[in-house]
């Protein structure tokens, strides 16, 4: 069919095939459809919407767009979870090899730091030694030997999200639940596994700021991951403080590291216990997400997800020794104690602008290439915490000496009143 007469259907708010939706995508990746032919695609699906059907088209032909990943060599149901990006978000640090303490293979392919959120690869990379650029031989041979591995997704991974992504970065089309939908299970059936758990972030550090919106993510994701033939749940969580203490990468990694000893701030530990049972229930580990849970409080209590831990940084080339002893991991040249001017309960976090502080620190790549593996802050005072003046609220971390105006500023992502309750993590699972 003409490319003209695709557009014309979806800006007429008509159904594409799945032929016309593949010709549009092959057809975009391979130059032959212009850059302006796509971007009127993509603004009359940002307002018309796609049917399930559609979303499930689209998605098969970006995932189709480059490299897949084959993971049918591995024995058993290869589970992956996707988190939708936050601040201090180091689940997957903890669940990856707490989950494959059960035999379930975990084969997890993350990314970079994006925007204000921090990127898993990034985190893992502040372990010195540690290799996240496997090949797949590499990749799926250690996950046969050890139960996980954990690479970052290179350039030939669903290459037609990037493409995309980018037009739609210009044209302000990001925000339509069907794009985003094929974007992320796009990435994520190229990698490979049978089934997912998707972490969906809602609250101030969140791309989704209302629960709504997240919801209805959370909905199209497993819908679409079910039309694709694979297993999926959603869980929805809170980002409307960072997750824990730590934001940033060696700080993260240390923290990860206490929740793999059973212990760690409340909300990481639940959130990864809540993810981890699910992801052990579609792997078969048990019968219902219940025993999931209960499965994994016992493998963080008796160490095994610990141990399982030193075997992926071990096997990824990484310094195992950090478990025992944090203080290997980069230490920042500076810290700064952000202190209260004023007592009272803390009744919110600015939770995006604590990203974007954690990026001028060298945490993310906010104007920089290269992330800062010891820069970042930590957040010790949470919503619904009562605080005395002169107390600290958070430690900034960086290479750099820290000037006056970025701690007023992390002062400023405090605010104060009289009362607040303290915020749950979770807010739903669907499945
Ligand atoms: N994350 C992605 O990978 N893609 C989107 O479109 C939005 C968030």
């Amino acid at each position: 069919m003409l490319v003209y007469e695709i557009i014309r259907k979806k800006l007429d708010g008509e159904k594409n095939s799945a032929e016309e939706i593949k010709q549009l995508v092959t057809g975009f990746v391979g130059g032959e459809v212009a850059p302006e032919q796509m971007a009127t695609w993509l603004t009359a699906v940002y307002i018309h919407g796609l049917s399930d059907e559609e979303t499930w088209w689209l998605t098969e032909a970006m995932a189709k767009s480059g490299r897949t990943i084959n993971l049918s060599s591995i024995e058993g149901i290869k589970v992956d979870k996707h988190s939708t990006g936050g601040v201090g978000d180091k689940v997957s640090i903890v669940v990856v090899p707490l989950v494959a303490a059960a035999g379930v293979p975990v084969a997890k392919l993350t990314g970079r730091a994006l925007g204000h959120t921090g990127g898993t690869a990034d985190k893992l990379e502040s372990i010195p030694g540690m290799r996240l650029n496997l090949s797949e031989e590499e990749f799926v041979t250690q996950v046969k030997r050890i139960g996980c591995a954990i690479a970052v997704a290179t350039e030939d991974i669903a290459p037609a999200d990037k493409k995309i992504y980018s037009l739609r970065d210009k044209t302000a089309t990001i925000a339509s639940i069907p794009l985003i939908v094929s974007s992320i299970l796009s990435k994520k059936l190229a990698g490979g596994a049978d089934a997912f758990v998707f972490d969906v972030k809602f609250g101030d550090g969140a791309f989704m700021r209302r629960l709504e919106d997240a919801r209805n993510l959370a909905e199209a994701l497993v819908r679409t991951a079910k039309l694709s033939g694979k297993k999926a749940v959603a869980v929805l969580s809170s980002m409307e403080q960072p997750l824990g203490h730590a934001v940033g990468n060696a700080i993260e990694v240390a923290e990860a590291i206490d929740v793999l000893k059973g212990d760690g701030p409340d909300d990481v530990r639940e959130l990864c216990l809540a993810v981890a049972a699910q992801m052990l229930w579609l792997g078969g580990a048990v019968t219902n997400p219940d025993e999931g849970h209960s499965k994994a409080l016992e493998l963080l209590q008796s160490g095994a997800a610990l141990e399982k831990f030193r075997q992926l940084v071990s096997a990824q080339g990484g310094d195992a020794d950090v478990v025992e002893d944090p203080t290997r991991l980069p230490q920042p040249s500076y810290r700064v104690e952000v202190r209260a001017e004023q007592s009272g309960t803390i009744v919110s976090i600015a939770t995006r602008r604590l990203g974007l502080i954690s990026g001028q620190l060298g945490a993310t790549r906010i104007g920089a290439e290269q992330v800062n593996p010891s820069a970042g802050i930590f957040v010790l005072k949470k919503v619904g915490e009562p605080v005395e003046i002169g107390e600290t609220l958070a430690i900034l971390q960086s290479n750099n000496p820290i000037g006056s105006e970025i701690v007023n500023e992390t002062r400023g992502c405090f605010a104060f009143g009289e009362f607040a309750k303290r915020l749950p993590i979770l807010a739903g699972i669907i499945g």
